[in-house]
């Protein structure tokens, strides 16, 4: 393993705030991720050739984000929100791509590895830490087509909305009884203007 899990650990602690059971997983659920697709230097030399699909937004997203410096601002992690503990790691370069997800049963083999830690997340947090990988979580591999618009890099295309005027990048606009609207003029949004 070319990537040292100890110092990852303390990055994504530093950034996310504290050590839990989601760091640990993260991290060692992106180390496997690039290993599998090749990638060796994630902020490095790499940057350029990886996106990772995330299936939740929870403590982990935090640890994948940090290891795989993928990010949404850079357009290169994208958030599926399925509730599931899971992602994609994706060579854009080789087109090899692996989901990985975390193992249901990991859960409760982490107390067996630390029966005498009596807290369920300090156990789980400990356990993942040594875990073998197949353990911890379930690869398979996988294609997947990202869309030029959802690709790094500039906006290909800016459009004013017909019913609220706000501008609208990277194709998000939709048609709809002939007028092109922004998805919250046409699907109703997240807030109420007061
Ligand atoms: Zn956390
Ligand atoms: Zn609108």
């Amino acid at each position: 393993m070319s990537f040292d899990f100890k110092s990852l650990l303390e990055e994504s602690v530093r950034v996310h705030g504290h050590l839990c059971p989601g760091q640990v997983l993260g991290v060692r659920m992106s180390i496997l991720g690039l290993n599998e697709i090749g990638i060796k230097e994630p902020k490095g030399k790499d940057r350029k050739n990886l996106i990772v699909f995330i299936e939740i937004d929870r403590c982990a997203t935090d640890a994948v984000q940090s290891v795989t410096g993928c990010s949404l601002g850079h357009r290169t992690m994208k958030f599926m929100d399925y509730g599931k503990m899971a992602a994609a790691f994706i060579n854009l370069k080789t087109k090899k791509a692996v989901r990985i997800l975390a193992k249901e049963e990991a859960r409760d083999k982490a107390k067996e590895y630390f029966p005498h830690i009596e807290d369920k997340y300090e156990a789980q947090t400990q356990a993942y830490k040594i875990m073998p990988d197949n353990e911890l979580f379930d690869v398979m591999e996988v294609e997947v087509n990202i869309k030029s618009e959802d690709m790094p890099g500039k906006p290909l295309k800016r459009i004013k909305c017909d019913m609220c005027g706000e501008y609208v990048q990277d194709m998000r606009e939709v048609e709809k009884n002939g007028r092109i609207l922004c998805k919250l003029c046409a699907y109703g949004g997240y807030y109420t203007a007061k």
